[in-house]
């Protein structure tokens, strides 16, 4: 970058003291920072039809005043000012707040400009911006940005403006000039001019069309790049499994492999053999079968004389993960163990040095594998169940364990594409996308909440049939405390109800792991027969002959996370139901529970969940991983994301890339980002 654009902003006129610490808060040191800061959107100043302009429209229009302007004071510096206003043909209201100030410059008869919200019923403006006399200016687009301090919009646009008078021709520009030319994609002085100073609507967009390109060109970049080095770096260890021994113990499963879980073993394998660090994410609906495919991969490491790790995020989970893989490789000589946190110190002590010696092959557990006095003879592969529930830092110290061994995370979040590509765009993803054969379909009802008494009515009946059910409680946002007190009150009404008919379990996430445990337990072997439980239910549990699930105030949840919990039932032969009280208020709350009545594909329902909530809600509130991008958006853009990644692949993949001139600063980027640092093995 030219020395120019790296000068303070406390260089242009106006710039000191407050205005410098405001400009600071918003992340903005140098003249670079400043052009670089980008509106949340434009104003429309065109001058629009109102017979054509929909109710609540911001509309700008020119109009004769056609009444004096009455002022009603509405008490401490509050007022409403009124007048008619002739536009064109129709007679409409003029309607501002506490700008009685202007009563004096307005007068009957004149020619005057206002912007503002459009009430189509009262056919009124709601004025925000009024100028004397006709549109004149040619502002048709005003950027509005986000601002600190004392900044005002029209202080920030000075600034603005100078800045870019200053630096404009100084500015570097990353995208090479054929892909400027393939794409019509304007060069970045003009585009910056178009973001900050549009000449009209077209410049708008050609601007915006330009950064979105160019802000994922570059994420692409730094994840293939990521991906390439850590491929090239062969840091990792080949494994050569014995694949006789792997197709027997394929054979020797209850059923058959789906083609899905086939292909993905497959791609898993090939990885295993590979020199390089298996960085792989796997993918597969709720019930897509994902914990035999992690067996298989387990066990292939183990016949090459490695040891293989599974961590699950819940005790219950690894107790029931352990059970499952029991069945499936003790009959062939695999010595396993269970690590969790109520594995009682002695026998630890007993299992670490075992592990050390290599005399257990797999260890299977919770968090309680990563702490540090556990220790690996030789860990070849790692496998992280329902990733999105351990944090970052958490992979990190498992994935250190062995030397370089090969990580698998899988997650039952179906993520569509578009996140996929991003959020996990260095790990190379696997997807299960077919469901075992036989599975009755859940049946998915919508009711008012009002029916509630039908809805309990119609569990009794599963109930009386031998069956369990889960109720999951009301959820406030934001408010754990309050989730907890819903609980509270649903299990205490349940309870009533049932008396001793049925026994009733309670879940939340304010009890203690070690209680948690016990409940889920009492349920998983069937002495409760009813589980009420907030959200925490919905990770990876399986307890088939639960058929029956009730979601309070379902749409307070985001599809994706409906679906994971309704992921809960439906896992035995039995036909199962899910219910969803639910009163939406808005269109959006009715379309996912249509949704979720028409459809149990988990991937169907996150691309539907995107679209309706976005990607920043996506993972939840917690989770992030998803990138911010400043014009990206990755609902809308997923085109221009998609082309972005192939043009980085190519790039990547090209001597040229690497040598030309043409792609230094794209190159430059990549080494300042670190993208190509590769894997530090501390
Ligand atoms: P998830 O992907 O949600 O972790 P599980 O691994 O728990 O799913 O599998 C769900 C159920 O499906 C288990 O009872 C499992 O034994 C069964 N299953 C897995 N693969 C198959 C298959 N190919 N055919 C039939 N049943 C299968
Ligand atoms: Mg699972």
């Amino acid at each position: 970058m030219s020395n120019k654009t790296l000068q303070a902003v406390s260089n242009l006129k106006g710039i000191g003291g407050e205005t410098e610490k405001s400009l600071a808060e918003m992340g903005i040191a140098t003249l670079h920072d400043l052009v670089m800061t980008f509106p949340y959107r434009h104003e429309d100043f065109r001058l629009k039809n109102i017979v054509e302009t929909p109710h609540n429209e911001r509309i700008t229009v020119e109009g004769r005043v056609e009444s004096e302007p009455s002022v009603l004071f509405l008490g401490k510096n509050k007022s409403r000012m009124q007048f008619h206003l002739l536009v064109g043909p129709h007679l409409i209201k003029a309607v501002f707040f506490n700008q009685a100030y202007l009563k004096n410059k307005i007068t009957s008869g004149q020619t005057i400009t206002v912007t503002g919200k459009w009430d189509r019923g009262r056919q009124a403006i709601s004025v925000t911006h009024y100028s004397p006399g006709p549109k004149t200016d040619n502002v048709d687009f005003e950027p509005m940005y986000s601002l600190k301090g004392n900044l005002n919009q029209k202080k920030f646009r000075k600034f603005m403006h100078q800045a870019l008078q200053e630096v404009g021709d100084d500015l570097e520009e990353f995208l090479p000039l054929n892909i400027r030319e393939i794409y019509r994609l304007l060069p970045v002085k003009e585009a910056l001019e178009g973001v900050h100073f549009p000449k009209d609507a077209d410049h708008v967009k050609q601007a915006r069309r330009r950064f979105v390109y160019e802000e994922l060109l570059l994420f692409q970049l730094k994840m293939q790049a990521i991906k390439k080095v850590r491929k090239e770096q062969n840091r990792g260890i080949s494994i050569a499994y014995d694949i006789n021994k792997l197709k027997d113990m394929i054979g020797t499963l209850p059923y058959e492999l789906t083609a899905a879980q086939k292909r993905v073993v497959n791609e898993i394998c090939k990885d295993l053999r590979e020199p390089h660090r298996m960085n792989r994410l796997l993918q597969g609906d709720v019930g897509s079968g994902k914990t035999v495919v992690a067996a298989i991969g387990l066990y292939a490491v183990i016949t090459a004389g490695f040891q293989g790790a599974l961590m699950a995020p819940t005790e219950i989970l690894a107790e029931q993960h352990a059970a499952s893989l029991h069945d499936w490789l003790a009959p062939l000589g695999i010595r396993m163990a269970l690590l969790t946190g109520s594995t009682k110190t002695k026998a630890r002590r007993i299992l670490l040095e075992q592990l050390a010696n290599g005399e257990v092959d797999l260890l299977i557990g919770t968090h309680a594998l990563i702490q540090p006095d556990v220790e690996f003879k030789q860990l070849g592969l790692v496998i992280t169940d329902e990733q999105h529930r351990f944090g970052v830092e958490q992979r990190r110290v498992l994935r250190d364990k062995g030397m370089s061994p090969d990580v698998l995370f899988m997650t039952a979040t179906p993520i569509p594409r578009t996140l996929a590509i991003t959020a996990f765009g260095e790990m190379d993803v696997s997807i299960i996308d077919e469901m075992p054969a036989g599975r009755k379909e859940i049946e998915t009802h919508w009711v008012k909440k009002e029916l509630f008494n039908q809805t309990i009515n119609r569990m009794v009946m599963e109930l009386q049939a031998g069956k369990q059910a889960y109720v999951i409680c009301p959820l406030i946002e934001e408010s754990e405390k309050l989730d907890v007190q819903n609980a509270v009150d649903v299990y205490e009404q349940l309870t009533t109800i049932f008396h001793q008919q049925f026994k009733v379990g309670l879940m939340h996430g304010r009890l203690h792991s070690t209680e948690k445990d016990e409940v889920m337990r009492a349920f998983s072997e069937g002495h409760v027969q009813v589980l009420v439980s907030t959200t925490v239910v919905e990770v990876g549990v399986n307890v088939p002959n639960a058929t029956f699930m009730v979601i309070y105030d379902a749409e307070r949840f985001g599809l994706a996370q409906l679906h994971q919990l309704r992921g809960r039932v439906g896992r035995g032969s039995d036909q199962s139901y899910c219910i969803l009280l639910a009163d939406p208020k808005s269109e959006e709350g009715k379309e996912r529970m249509m949704s979720m009545v028409e459809t149990n594909d988990g991937f169907k329902l996150a691309e539907k969940d995107l679209e309706l909530r976005g990607p920043g809600d996506f993972f939840g509130r917690k989770q992030s991983g998803v990138p911010e991008f400043k014009m990206a958006d990755l609902v809308h853009d997923y085109r221009a994301l998609e082309t972005a990644r192939q043009d980085a692949e190519k790039y990547i993949a090209s001597r040229e890339f690497w040598t030309s001139d043409e792609t230094k600063c794209l190159r430059t980027y990549l080494e300042q980002s670190g993208a190509l640092d590769g894997d530090r093995i501390d």
